[in-house]
C-alpha cells in the first residue's frame, strides 16, 4: 500500500522523525512546518493523508483540521491528529473539530503504521467511488458533496456485543442520550443479528467470554451486507497485538477501558458520520449512473444507452437465432403543437407520450427517447405478427384520448410507426434502424397516425 503523506509540524525534529518512518514504508511524504503552508498544500496537490500536530505557534492544528473538513474539496482527506498531551479532553476536541483519528507524542511505531494503514484504505475506498461519480454528472455529484458536509451523527442505530450486562449497560447510559443502542450478550449470534437490522455501528467488546471478539469482526467483514458497517472495539488494556490485527481485519477505531465517556461518544459520531457519508456518496454515484442512461424529460432511456443495447441484444438474438423486433414512432405535425402553444406544453405532450408508450409495452421491451420528438423500442423475442399488434396497440394508445397538458382544453396528438424486424446475420443495428425509418418515412407519406411494416 502507497499514498501521498503530508506530515505537518512547527519542530523539523518531529517532521524528520515521521518522515524517516514513513518513507521506511515506501509512503511519499510531504511536509509542512505551519498550519497556512499546510493548507496551502492540500488546495494545489492530492493528498491522502494528512499527519497533524496540535500545538503550532499562530494557527494550532484543531483550527487547520476544521477548515480543511469544512471544504468540500478537502473533506474527505483523513486527518490524523498528533498531540502531546495524553489528555481525553484534547482528543476530544481534536475529534469534534473533524479529526479522524490521533496518537499521542511519544508517537509508537506500530500505532502510526496501524493507523495511518487503516486510513489510507478508506480514503482508497471513498476515492473510487468520488471518481465514479465524477465520470459521470459533475453538477449533480457537486451538489451531493456539499450536502453531505451536513451530515448528521446523532441518532445513530448502533449494536453493543458485550457479554458483561453490567458493563454492557453503562456504555449504554454513556450514549442512550443520543442513539439508539441494542445490546447483544450472546456474541454467537451477532451474525444474525447484524444482518437482520439496519445498523449503522457495530461496538465489540474484547472481553467476549470464551468467544474470539474478533471472529466476531471478521463475520461482520465478511457478510455482504454488512461488509461496510464501522466496527469500534472495546479493547483491553494491555491487549495491543490483537488491536492491532483487528484494525488489519478492518475493525475501522478502537477504545481502550476503562472508557471515557466523551471520547467514546466522539468516536461513535465520527464513525456514524463517516458511515453516513459513504452510504450518500454510493446512492448519489448510483443516481449518476442512472442519470447518465436516462433521458431527463421522459424518464426512458437515452439515445446512448439504446445504441449500445441494441448492439448486444441483436447480437444474441442472432447468436441463438430468435427474433427481435424494433419500432420507431414519430409524433405527427409537433412542430405545430411548439408553434402554436409554447415549448412547455410541447415537454408536456413528450412526458406524456412517454408515459403510454410505456404502458403499452412489456417490461422486457426497451423504449427510449431517440431524440426530439422520436422514439425508438427494441423487442426481444417478437415476430412481425406481435411487433405489428404492438406497434398498432401503442398507436390507439396515443390516438384514442386527447391529451391534458395544462392548456385548458384536451390536445389532440397522433404518431406515426415504423417497424423492421432482424431478418439474417447481415443484419447491423444501423441496417435495423435504417430499415425501421424507411417504414416511418412511408407511414408519414400515406397519411401520418399509422404503422408501417418495413417490406423486406
Ligand atoms: P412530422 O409529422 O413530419 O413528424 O412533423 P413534425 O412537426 O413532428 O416534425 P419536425 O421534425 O418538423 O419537427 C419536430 C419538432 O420537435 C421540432 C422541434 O422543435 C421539436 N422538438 C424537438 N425536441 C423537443 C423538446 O425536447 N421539447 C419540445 N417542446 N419540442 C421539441
Ligand atoms: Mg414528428
Ligand atoms: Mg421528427
Amino acid at each position: 500500500m502507497t499514498a501521498r503523506v503530508l506530515i505537518v509540524d512547527d519542530i523539523p525534529t518531529n517532521v524528520r522523525l515521521l518522515e524517516a518512518r514513513l518513507a521506511a514504508e515506501y509512503f511519499e511524504v510531504t511536509t509542512a512546518s505551519s498550519g497556512p503552508q499546510a493548507l496551502d498544500i492540500c488546495a494545489t496537490s492530492d493528498v491522502d493523508i494528512i499527519l497533524l500536530d496540535v500545538m503550532m505557534p499562530g494557527m494550532d492544528g484543531f483550527e487547520v483540521c476544521r477548515r480543511l473538513k469544512a471544504n468540500h474539496k478537502t473533506h474527505h482527506v483523513p486527518v490524523l491528529m498528533i498531540t502531546a498531551l495524553d489528555q481525553p479532553s484534547d482528543r476530544v476536541k481534536g475529534l469534534e473539530a473533524g479529526a479522524d483519528d490521533f496518537l499521542t507524542k511519544p508517537v509508537d511505531d506500530m500505532q502510526l503504521m496501524a493507523r495511518v494503514k487503516s486510513l489510507v484504505r478508506l480514503k482508497s475506498l471513498t476515492d473510487e467511488l468520488r471518481a465514479r461519480a465524477l465520470t459521470g454528472q459533475q453538477i449533480a455529484i457537486e451538489e451531493a458533496l456539499r450536502a453531505m458536509d451536513n451530515i448528521s451523527a446523532s441518532g445513530g442505530s448502533i449494536l453493543l456485543i458485550d457479554s458483561d450486562t453490567r458493563h454492557a449497560e453503562r456504555i449504554k447510559g454513556y450514549l442512550a442520550a443520543e442513539h439508539k443502542i441494542d445490546i447483544l450478550t450472546e456474541p454467537a449470534d451477532a451474525v444474525f443479528q447484524v444482518s437482520g437490522a439496519r445498523y449503522e455501528l457495530a461496538l465489540v467488546s474484547m472481553s467476549l467470554g470464551d468467544f474470539d471478539p474478533l471472529r466476531v469482526c471478521s463475520q461482520i467483514r465478511t457478510l455482504e451486507h454488512t461488509r461496510n458497517l464501522p466496527i469500534i472495539l472495546i479493547a483491553d488494556e494491555g491487549d495491543k497485538p490483537r488491536v492491532v490485527r483487528a484494525l488489519d481485519l478492518g475493525v475501522n477505531d478502537f477504545i481502550s477501558r476503562p472508557v471515557e465517556r466523551n471520547e467514546l461518544m466522539a468516536r461513535v459520531r465520527t464513525q456514524i458520520r463517516r458511515h453516513r457519508y459513504a452510504m450518500e456518496l454510493r446512492e448519489s454515484v448510483n443516481n449518476t449512473l442512472a442519470l447518465a442512461v436516462t433521458d431527463e424529460l421522459t424518464g426512458l432511456y437515452n439515445r446512448r444507452y439504446f445504441d449500445r443495447h441494441l448492439n448486444v441484444m441483436l447480437g444474441k438474438a442472432q447468436a441463438q437465432e430468435r427474433d427481435m423486433a424494433l419500432m420507431i414512432l414519430d409524433i405527427d405535425h409537433f412542430k405545430a403543437v411548439n408553434d402554436n402553444y409554447g415549448h412547455d406544453i410541447g415537454d408536456a405532450v413528450l412526458r406524456e407520450f412517454s408515459a403510454r408508450l410505456k404502458r403499452n409495452v412489456r417490461g422486457v421491451d426497451l423504449a427510449c427517447r431517440f431524440g426530439g420528438e422520436e422514439f425508438v423500442v427494441l423487442m426481444p423475442d417478437t415476430d412481425v405478427s406481435n411487433a405489428e399488434m404492438v406497434a398498432e396497440r401503442v398507436r390507439q394508445a396515443i390516438a384514442e384520448r386527447p391529451f391534458e397538458v395544462g392548456l385548458g382544453r384536451p390536445l389532440s396528438v397522433t404518431v406515426s410507426v415504423g417497424v423492421s424486424l432482424n431478418e439474417s446475420a447481415a443484419d447491423t443495428p444501423e441496417t435495423l434502424i435504417k430499415r425501421a425509418d424507411v417504414a416511418l418515412y412511408r407511414a408519414k407519406r400515406e397519411g401520418r397516425n399509422r404503422v408501417v411494416l418495413d417490406a423486406a
